[in-house]
């Protein structure tokens, strides 16, 4: 997606605070964090949402970029992950992205 602000992220089009990455997978600061740490985990292809097809590797890999961004940022405490689908629930960048919050004690509610 040649206008797709993440895939120009995640594939080093425009520069930004890698965390990690592999071939499949970037992990980079959100630019505007609700939390210490706050990172986006986003798949190198284009995927609109969590049920937009993704391949079982792909999500394996982004299941292990969260523990590699656990373990990177210190995330001993414990983490929340995130996703939303469709504007309903949130989602203003439709380009399949977990959101990684820690560092911090989380509220206990979801919503
Ligand atoms: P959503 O609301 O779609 O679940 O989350 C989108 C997230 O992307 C927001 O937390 C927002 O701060 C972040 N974001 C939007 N544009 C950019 C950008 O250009 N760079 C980075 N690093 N984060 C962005
Ligand atoms: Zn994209």
């Amino acid at each position: 997606m040649s206008d797709c602000i993440f895939c120009k992220l995640a594939n080093h089009e425009i520069p930004t605070n890698i965390v990690f990455e592999d071939d499949l997978v970037a992990a980079f600061e959100d630019a505007n964090p609700q939390a210490p740490v706050h990172v986006l985990v986003v798949p190198k292809a284009h995927y609109e949402n969590i049920i937009d097809d993704v391949p079982a590797e792909t999500l394996g890999a982004m299941a292990n970029a969260v523990k590699e961004v656990a373990r990177i940022k210190g995330l001993d405490e414990g983490f929340r992950v995130i996703t939303n689908k469709g504007e309903a629930a949130g989602q203003t960048v439709m380009h399949l992205h977990w959101h990684v919050l820690g560092g911090k004690t989380l509220g206990e509610g979801l919503v």
